[in-house]
């Protein structure tokens, strides 16, 4: 027996499939799928089993494989072939696309210190005659739960007496059993769900009884759409039918698991960046058991195990989270949701309150089946906006916040309501200045000024993880003059102490968060009313459903809008919305307050009359007139590395060879990446904007071929990147 094995190696050259015999003691338990130990080299490497063949067509020797990792398959035959598809659309190396659908435990160097667990139980031995034994009275109370609930945990029974328990291990009267246990629990809580309104019904009814095809659900925050994705996903569960719910890991928030347990109990699995390496294998097998048929789960949660899949839904589509874009196989859920869609035959859900223009344009073009939830549920009104314009409110006020702000604020509090205060943290960061001599401290590595984080008191670089400790004098000028600059979190928090000395002000960012299980406690004492404000960053402006908040502030709604990105309009508008979506959602109506250096700005002016379809129709014409998506397809090849000069001059020639080859296609670059250098790492740009693909595919991957053996300059390529930056 001769198998293919693809091995866990992460060098794109050795990327392919190789040959191994499988020794006779091995051979009942080999199916493709599974994972082997094989030589390579010098080396043991963990591989797949990808493909089983016939003995005859070899002649050469061949190397024996040393070992089954473990028996069960850990790649079924739609996976095997998504892996492919993956690898085909996203020209990233097969082996990472199967690495990127399995939970850490199973991948080769992380795998092994994450174990199953088991638990200790207890039952009667067979065939006992126990009235003609003596016990003392906790030994027959043991003996009585365990003939009632025939198997018992060893912790419940240790409660009555561990003596007693020894004792009729000893005897033999009670039996060991080990069963696998499971980090996390899901009891199974009381059912609840809403009566739905007709509109939601229409919705619930268009998706389920049509013939499958993909949906993009527009509705406005509010409108019910998390009720509908649930009542759509009870139709398939009763249709005996598995559910994959994408939502952004910002917006996978505890409530949001917590209302679908409250309906789904158990038989929801919850994947999330808050689980540790061992819950997340946990759940993985708890999916590929069948014991969970309702995945719900950031961007990864797309390649879940499932089986007889009956709706994929992908809530807040537009989020860039969706996009892999650090490391490969850089794919987007939306292509692996429609190549698995295909396989089993179901419809997708695109849901959104600010639809990517992409998704919206193959709506509007029928490509896409558009639903819409106009109104939010039960009549309530969308919240009114205020935008302030910064420029001329610096003049009058010492602090970040306007008077319009702090009246709102005010007003909120005095009638024992809760606020939301959102700080724009895209593309911004604080950082130390010397007032003497100007001087900012760099990263040594990096080219990029080094953000500074008051609670350890260091300088700290994004990019690469460069940290020393903040200085007391300016190493340039020695004057005692460092101050630190731009806005954080906790200087906002110091701001509203000051005005506001009795509020109880909750900040929630990543320094706050970071500990785990915080941003849960966070959320529900918020919701408790243990706190009037909530202050945070991005993670505050979704997803999020507190009825009592009916302010939203958003301190600076810019920064986002500086970005040198084409998307930095979309992203302002469908942040801003998010945000104003936060409030006025219980009994009582909402405002939201913006603050803006660009108060002219139409992402800015759209926003703050909840004008999506406006906004679409504007940006449309300006990515047409830029040549920009949905007009035209983009693609990002970065080229990188050591030596700036190599880097280029390699640039430029992969620019020559693209323009000889193909045609129909705009090459712009290479140029600068806008961080230039990360890492002692030079990255250079090169920018395709196409509307056919023609050749481009085979053109690219005999580059990228080429590139693969170069050790001193590197090229990734990034189909529709979420951001070229
Ligand atoms: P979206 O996901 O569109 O923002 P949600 O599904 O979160 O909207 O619904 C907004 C609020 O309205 C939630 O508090 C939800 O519990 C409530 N809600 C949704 N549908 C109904 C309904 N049919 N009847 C009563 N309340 C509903
Ligand atoms: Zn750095």
């Amino acid at each position: 027996m001769i198998v293919g094995v693809l091995v866990e190696i992460s060098n794109k050259a050795v990327d392919r499939i190789f040959d191994y015999s499988v020794p006779c003691s091995l051979k009942d338990k080999i199916k493709v799928g599974i994972r082997v130990l094989v030589p390579f080299g010098k080396m043991t490497l963990e591989g797949f089993v990808l493909e089983v063949k016939n003995d005859k067509t070899f002649d050469k020797e061949l190397k024996d494989i040393l070992n089954i990792i473990d028996s069960d398959i850990v790649l079924n035959h739609e996976l095997l072939e998504l892996g492919k598809k993956v690898q085909k659309k996203t020209l990233a190396s097969l082996i990472s696309c199967y690495q990127v659908m399995l939970p850490k435990a199973l991948k080769a160097k992380h795998g092994s210190n994450v174990a199953v667990q088991f638990d200790t139980f207890y039952c009667l031995r067979q065939n006992i005659n126990l009235d003609q034994l003596k016990f003392n009275d906790s030994q027959l109370k043991i003996i009585e739960i365990v003939r009632q609930k025939k198997l018992v945990l060893r912790k419940e029974l240790c409660a009555i007496s561990t003596s007693s328990l020894n004792t009729l291990i000893k005897k033999e009267i009670l039996e060991e059993v080990k069963k696998e246990h499971y980090r996390r629990n899901y009891a199974n809580v009381a059912f609840f769900k809403h009566q739905l309104t007709e509109n939601q019904k229409k919705v619930v009814s268009q998706v389920t009884l049509n013939s499958p095809q993909t949906y993009l659900l527009y509705g406005v925050t509010g409108s019910g759409k998390t009720e509908v994705y649930m009542e759509v996903i009870d139709y398939y569960l009763k249709q005996g039918k598995t559910s994959i719910m994408l939502v952004p890991e910002i917006s996978l928030t505890p409530q949001m698991v917590q209302r679908f347990q409250e309906r789904f109990g158990s038989k929801i699995a919850a994947i999330h960046s808050g689980l540790s390496d061992g819950e997340r294998y946990d759940e993985w097998r708890r999916i590929t058991r069948g014991e969970a048929s309702i995945v719900i789960g950031a961007r990864s949660a797309i390649f879940a195990p499932l089986k007889n899949i009956g709706i994929i839904i992908i809530d807040e589509e537009h989020s860039d989270s969706y996009k892999q874009s650090n490391s490969n196989p850089r794919y987007h859920a939306r292509d692996v949701a429609i190549f698995r869609s295909r396989y089993h035959h179901c419809s997708i859900v695109l849901g959104s309150a600010t639809p990517s223009l992409e998704t919206m344009a193959r709506a509007q073009k029928g490509v896409y089946s558009l639903l819409e939830l106009s109104h939010r549920v039960n009549g309530k009104e969308m919240p009114r906006v205020t935008v302030v314009d910064m420029n001329k409110e610096m003049k009058n006020i010492s602090g970040n916040l306007s008077k319009e702000l702090i009246k709102a604020i005010q007003n909120t509090l005095d009638r024992n309501e809760q606020v939301i205060l959102l700080l724009n943290r895209r593309g911004y960061s604080s950082f130390v200045m010397c007032k003497n001599c100007g001087y900012t401290f760099k990263c040594p590595n990096c080219d990029i000024t080094l953000t500074y984080h008051k609670s350890s008191n260091t300088l700290r670089c994004h990019y690469c993880g460069f940290g020393e400790k903040r200085y007391f004098e300016c190493p340039k000028c020695h004057e005692k003059s460092l101050s630190n600059l731009g806005l954080g979190t906790q200087k906002i928090e110091e701001e509203l102490n000051t005005l506001f000395p009795t509020c109880k002000i909750l900040r929630m960012d990543y320094d706050t968060t970071s500990r785990k299980g915080m941003h849960e406690k966070m959320t529900t004492d918020f919701r408790d009313g243990k706190y009037d404000v909530l202050l945070g960053t991005q993670m505050v402006a979704k997803g999020l459903d507190f009825s009592k908040v009916t302010l939203v502030g958003i301190i600076n709604a810019d920064t986002s809008l500086n970005i040198p990105d084409f998307r930095s309009s979309e992203n302002t508008f469908s942040l801003l919305s998010q945000a104003a979506g936060r409030c006025g959602r219980g009994e009582r109506e909402g405002c939201v307050v913006i603050q803006t250096f660009n108060p002219n700005h139409y992402a800015i002016s759209f926003a703050k009359n909840h004008d999506y379809f406006s906004f679409y129709m504007y940006e449309m014409n300006v990515r047409r007139i830029l040549k920009y998506p949905p007009y035209f397809y983009l693609c990002n090849l970065k080229v990188s590395g050591k030596k700036s000069d190599l880097v280029l001059r390699e640039a430029l020639k992969i620019k020559s060879e693209l323009t000889s080859a193909l045609t129909n296609i705009i090459i712009l670059g290479p140029s600068t990446a806008s961080v230039f250098k990360i890492n002692n790492v030079y990255r250079y740009n090169i920018i395709l904007k196409y509307k056919t693909f023609d050749n481009l595919y085979e053109v690219l991957e005999k580059i990228d071929e080429h590139y693969k053996t170069k050790s001193q300059v590197y090229l990734e390529i990034d189909f529709e990147p979420s951001q070229i930056l």
